[in-house]
C-alpha cells in the first residue's frame, strides 16, 4: 500500500497513530505504546483538527485511510557537522579512531576546502536530511584560521537557501587553546555578527585554560545576547570532566540563555557519586544534552585488534530522570570522524534505541528526535497541532517494533500539506569535487 494524498488542498488522514504526548491535548484512549488513534484534518497546507477516530463526520473531505499506522512530526537533528561531511571518499580514517579522524580532517580542510566546496557537501547534506523528513537543523562550522572566513559566507547563504524548508542554526567549533590568539575571536565575533544565528560554542575537555577559555566565551556570548553549544569531554577518559566546570560556570554565572552540550562520554564511564554530582549541576544549570550514538559508538573504545567493550554514549538515562532536556542527533555523515550516515533521523533514532535503550517505554524517548531538539533550538515544539503547518512523516507502522525494525525507507514526507518526492541526492553529484571523483 502506498498513501497516495489527494490532489484537493483539504483531506483528512482517518484512523491515524499519533503518540499521544506529541498532541496538543491528550486523547484517550492510548494504547499499549502510547499511541492515540485520531483523524487529522487538514486544509490549504495547515492542520485544522484532531480529533479522536470517527467522532467527526467527513463530509465532502476525501479521505486517506491510515487504518491505525503510525504519523510523526518531522524530525530535528540538533547537532551536526555539514561542512565536513561527505569528504571520506578524499580523506579516509586510517583507522577508525578519535585523533586520526582530527588529523586526517585538519588535512583535507587546508587543503580543500573552499567555498564552493564546503558549499556544495553542505548542500548535499541538506538534500539528504530534507528527503528524510528533517525540518531543522544546527551544524557546528569549523572556525579556525583562514577556515573562518570561509565557511561562515557559505552557511549563511545556505541558511537562505533553505528557509522555509529547513530551519538551518549554526555554531562555530575551534578548540580552548585558540583564544590564546587574539585576533581568532575577533575574527569569531565579526563572522557571527555577520552571517552567524546567535550562538556561540567551542570543543572543550579538561586542560589548564579550561576555566579562563569559558569565562571568555561566556562574558561574549552574554555582552551579545547569544547562545551557547559545546563539544564536551568527547573521550573515554574518566578523568574528563569539563562537563561539571561548564554547569558551574554557567550556575555561577547566572547565564540567562539556552545551553547544550554534546557527546559528555566520559560522564558514562565515572564513579556513581562523582556522576551523580555532575548530572545534578548540568540540570541546575539548565543545560540541555545532545548525544551521538553512531559517531560515539564509531569512534570512542576503538582499539585496532580489539573489540570495543562499551558503546561510547553518555550517561543519558541518568540526565534524563534528573530533569534535564536530553536528546540524540546525527552527527558527522561520512566523513573521517564517521564513515557512515545520511542525516536521516530516522536512522539515528533506529541506531539510538539499540544503542542507548531508548525503549521501555519507547514513548518516553520518541520526543528525543523531534520535541526536544525543537525545545533546545527555541523552535516550534514538535508536536501535531491544529494550527500549525500541515508536516508530518506518514509510516505504515502501526507500532514501535514495526517502527523500529525497519528503516522506514516507505516513509511519506509531507511538507505543507503535499507529499513530498524528494530523494537523497546521487553520490556522482559529489564526483566533480576535488578529489571525490571515484
Ligand atoms: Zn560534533
Amino acid at each position: 500500500m502506498t498513501f497516495a494524498l489527494p490532489a484537493a488542498r483539504r483531506y483528512a488522514l482517518r484512523q491515524a497513530r499519533v503518540l499521544g504526548r506529541m498532541l496538543p491535548k491528550l486523547i484517550p484512549p492510548l494504547d499499549f505504546d502510547g499511541f492515540a488513534t485520531v483523524d487529522i484534518f487538514v486544509d490549504e497546507g495547515a492542520i485544522t483538527k484532531i480529533l479522536p477516530a470517527g467522532v467527526d463526520d467527513f463530509g465532502e473531505t476525501p479521505e486517506v485511510a491510515m487504518s491505525g499506522r503510525i504519523v510523526l512530526p518531522l524530525f530535528v537533528d540538533v547537532h551536526t557537522h555539514l561542512d565536513k561531511g561527505h569528504i571520506w571518499r578524499r580523506k579516509r580514517n586510517p583507522v577508525g579512531d578519535f585523533p586520526s579522524a582530527l588529523a586526517a580532517t585538519l588535512e583535507d580542510r587546508s587543503a580543500n576546502w573552499s567555498a564552493a566546496d564546503v558549499a556544495a557537501r553542505m548542500e548535499f547534506s541538506l538534500r539528504c536530511a530534507y528527503a528524510h523528513g528533517t525540518t531543522a537543523i544546527r551544524t557546528h562550522i569549523d572556525s579556525v584560521g583562514p577556515q573562518t572566513r570561509i565557511s561562515w559566507p557559505v552557511l549563511a547563504e545556505a541558511r537562505e537557501r533553505w528557509l522555509g524548508r529547513i530551519d538551518l542554526q549554526a555554531s562555530p567549533l575551534f578548540t580552548i587553546d585558540h583564544l590564546a590568539n587574539a585576533s581568532h575571536l575577533a575574527d569569531i565575533e565579526a563572522m557571527l555578527d555577520a552571517y552567524g544565528t546567535g550562538i556561540l560554542g567551542a570543543a572543550i575537555r579538561m586542560e589548564p585554560g579550561l576555566r579562563d577559555g569559558l569565562r571568555i566565551l561566556f562574558e561574549l556570548a552574554e555582552r551579545k545576547g547569544w547562545e551557547l553549544d559545546f563539544h564536551v569531554d568527547e573521550s573515554s577518559d574518566p578523568a574528563a570532566r569539563s562537563l561539571k566546570v561548564v554547569a558551574d560556570v554557567a550556575i555561577e554565572r547566572r547565564f540567562a540563555r539556552p545551553i547544550l552540550v554534546g557527546h559528555c562520554c566520559s560522564l558514562a564511564l565515572q564513579e556513581d557519586d562523582e556522576r551523580r554530582r555532575t548530572v545534578d549541576a548540568v540540570a541546575r544549570a539548565g543545560l540541555s544534552v545532545v548525544s551521538l550514538p553512531m559517531c560515539n559508538m564509531f569512534l570512542q573504545d576503538r582499539q585496532t585488534g580489539r573489540t570495543p567493550r562499551w558503546r561510547g554514549v553518555t550517561a543519558l538515562h541518568e540526565l534524563k530522570r534528573a530533569g534535564v532536556n536530553v536528546m540524540i542527533a546525527s552527527d558527522n555523515t561520512r566523513d573521517p570522524f564517521y564513515a557512515y550516515g545520511d542525516m536521516d533521523m530516522m536512522e539515528v533514532w533506529r541506531e539510538g534505541v539499540r544503542i542507548l535503550h531508548l525503549d521501555y517505554p519507547f514513548a518516553d524517548w520518541a520526543e528525543a528526535v523531534s520535541a526536544s531538539p525543537a525545545k533546545a533550538m527555541g523552535l516550534d515544539p514538535g508536536v501535531l497541532h491544529p494550527g500549525s503547518a500541515a508536516n508530518m512523516i506518514l509510516t505504515k507502522a502501526r507500532d514501535f517494533t514495526e517502527l523500529l525494525a525497519r528503516p522506514q525507507s516507505d516513509r511519506v514526507v509531507v511538507r505543507n500539506g503535499e507529499a513530498s518526492n524528494a530523494k537523497p541526492p546521487d553520490y556522482a553529484e559529489l564526483d566533480a569535487l576535488e578529489g571525490l571523483a571515484p
